[in-house]
């Protein structure tokens, strides 16, 4: 098949009335990122957009990986005349035991023949020389798709379903909370499928974690990045501000302490970076340090709005996503992180936040916090 391109489609941005364009715009600025280094064209056509290039599968992963993109065709396109899309379609249609079925969209409704029209045309065409095939409406195996354009119409044979959602950097900026676990990496996912541009802030205990965990949290960042342009990634010092914590305060609150912790220097990253709200793996129930009275308590370490899109998610439901997401296989590498270090015995499950602020009043807190800002690393991936 001598594709010629790939039709692009995107439901959920035609939703947006007087914004519609804004979406599109920025979904093409997106394709246009991800294709920096091949040579291609892009037409916008009413409701579709058309990647002109030669069928490569690289361009076609990268396109799938695109939020915004609801589906994609490889296509051939010909004159918009009922004689050149029959033998188009005849070249393109094999002749193999299955149910078939063409389906025509006629976008220029001044083309002579209504959809239907071009259906049986096409279909009287290719049937005669194709006798394995046989006409299933409803559900059939094969099917040809026709676009009908005023100058000229694509031909498709397969549809394949894009990721949806909304292009990145239609919402504001968040900061992901990263750890070297399954669920941080998904949660920070699943924002940029709500069009949200992701940074990264990463706590690590050197040397109690050592330089092969660091590189576990840049690979999770390099599997993201396929997902948006462009990802930063702030590195935190953490182990003095555990060491602190650890030596002076309650041992069962030691979890929540190292999360507020987490929460105050996110937050004045975020403040810095001009990112809007934090972003956690966090879901209920998942571990002692989850529950609703935990992350009540620990949440008021902030004024930032903490989104947590992994909520209501079973471990295996993250698990399932992360592996179609491409950060499992990373995610599982055995490697300490900071907080499965100096973990409790027996962690409390309901604290009290009365508890937690006089925990915090045994350390110089925010000096801490001031020390760990200060010494921050920022890698552009
Ligand atoms: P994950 O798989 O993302 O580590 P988890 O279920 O293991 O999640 P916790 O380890 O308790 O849960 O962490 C809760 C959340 O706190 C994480 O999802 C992440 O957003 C944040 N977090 C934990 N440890 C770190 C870290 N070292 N650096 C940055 N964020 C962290
Ligand atoms: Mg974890």
């Amino acid at each position: 098949m001598k594709v010629c391109g790939y039709l692009i489609r995107y439901d959920e941005l035609g939703l947006k009335g007087k914004n519609r364009l804004f979406f599109e715009k920025k979904l093409i600025s997106n394709i246009k990122e991800k294709l920096k280094e091949t040579p291609i064209t892009i037409d916008h056509l009413w409701g579709r957009i058309l990647v002109r290039c030669e069928e490569s599968t690289e361009v076609r992963s990268r396109l799938l990986k695109i939020f915004g993109i609801s589906s994609l065709s490889p296509i051939v396109e010909v004159e918009s005349r009922l004689s050149s899309i029959q033998e188009e379609a005849l070249a393109l249609v094999p002749n193999r035991s299955s149910t078939f079925r063409v389906t025509t969209r006629r976008v220029d409704k001044k083309f002579p023949l209504t959809s239907r029209a071009v259906n049986i045309e096409v279909a009287n065409f290719v049937l005669p020389e194709r006798p394995l095939l046989k006409i299933d409406l409803d559900d059939p195996e094969l099917e040809l798709g026709i676009e009908i354009r005023e100058e000229k119409t694509f031909l498709f044979l397969e549809k394949e379903s894009g990721l949806g959602g909304l292009p990145v950097g239609t919402g504001g900026k968040v900061l992901t909370l990263l750890s070297g676990g399954i669920d941080s990496p998904v949660a920070a996912w699943m924002m940029m499928k709500r069009g949200c541009p992701v940074e990264y802030i990463h706590f690590y205990s050197y040397p109690y974690t050592g330089e092969q965990s660091k590189e576990k949290v840049l690979d999770l960042v390099r599997t993201l990045s396929c997902y948006q342009n462009k990802s930063f990634l702030h590195i935190v010092p953490f182990g003095e501000i555990q060491e602190a914590l650890q030596r002076h305060c309650n041992e069962r609150y030691r979890t929540l302490l190292y999360r507020r912790m987490m929460q105050r220097i996110a937050t004045e990253v975020a403040y810095r970076r001009r990112g809007m709200a934090l972003v956690t793996g966090e879901s209920i129930g998942q571990v002692a340090s989850q529950t609703v009275e935990n992350i009540s308590a620990v949440s008021t370490a902030t004024d930032m709005l903490i989104l947590r899109p992994l909520i209501g998610f079973n471990k295996n439901e993250t698990i399932s996503l992360s592996q179609k997401i491409g950060t499992y296989e990373i995610s599982i590498r055995p490697f300490e992180d900071c907080c499965t270090l100096f973990q409790p015995q027996a962690p409390a499950t309901k604290a009290r936040l009365l508890d937690l602020l006089q925990e915090e009043e045994k350390v110089a807190y925010k000096e801490l916090v001031q020390g760990a800002l200060s010494h921050i690393e920022t890698l552009s991936i």
